[in-house]
């Protein structure tokens, strides 16, 4: 687990951190956990959220467990270098919905001295690496991935497997549509 110990007076360059993991596994706990750490500081913060995004709240992160930050919903990711107000935090959460532009965009705020924080599934229902994740988490400086526990076996998961029979890669969806499976359940389940 990667635990924030940062010199931020002396820093002279940003970075960039990933929370991801599996629908159910906290993401979005995680990631306000540190905002709300934040918050304490003088430290300004935008945060951000794709617009297909729109399970319970338009502007706001809304995690499962109902705790919230207020969010700006944009279109795509050149949508938040406009709406940038050079804030020393930005956070971005379900990522993976994002176009692959936000890779050069959370570069390019971490170079501009932002603590860059990024949630999002980092694997879609198939078990495909997910939107611009995978090029995210390869120029983070740190990557947590938390887990959620399978419904069937109880192990640590990983996978978020879609009950219902769409194949389209973005279908926003919770319980009603998706379960967390270990590898061993997901393979199973997938022959
Ligand atoms: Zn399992």
């Amino acid at each position: 687990m990667f635990i924030e110990q940062m010199p931020y007076d002396s820093r002279k360059h940003g970075w960039i951190e990933v929370i991801c993991g599996s629908m159910f596994s906290g993401k979005t706990e995680e990631l306000i956990r540190r905002l709300k750490r934040i918050q304490f500081t003088d430290q300004k913060i935008e945060v951000y959220k794709p617009k297909v995004d729109d399970r319970y709240h338009h502007t706001k992160v809304v995690s499962h467990d109902e705790t919230d930050f207020e969010a700006i919903t944009v279109e795509n990711a050149a949508e938040i270098k406009e709406k940038f107000k050079r804030s020393d935090v930005v956070a971005i959460d379900e990522a993976q919905f994002f176009d692959e532009g936000l890779f050069e965009i959370c570069n390019w705020l971490a170079s501009q001295k932002v603590r860059v924080i990024v949630a999002g599934l980092d694997m879609d229902y198939s078990g495909k690496p997910f939107g611009p994740m995978p090029a995210i988490m390869a120029t983070a400086e740190y990557v947590t991935k938390v887990h959620a526990i399978c419904v069937k076996c109880g192990s640590l998961a990983n996978f978020s497997y879609r009950i219902t029979n769409n194949k389209d890669v973005i279908d926003v969806g919770e319980k009603d549509k998706y379960i967390p499976l270990c590898r061993s359940c997901f393979n199973k389940i997938e022959q």
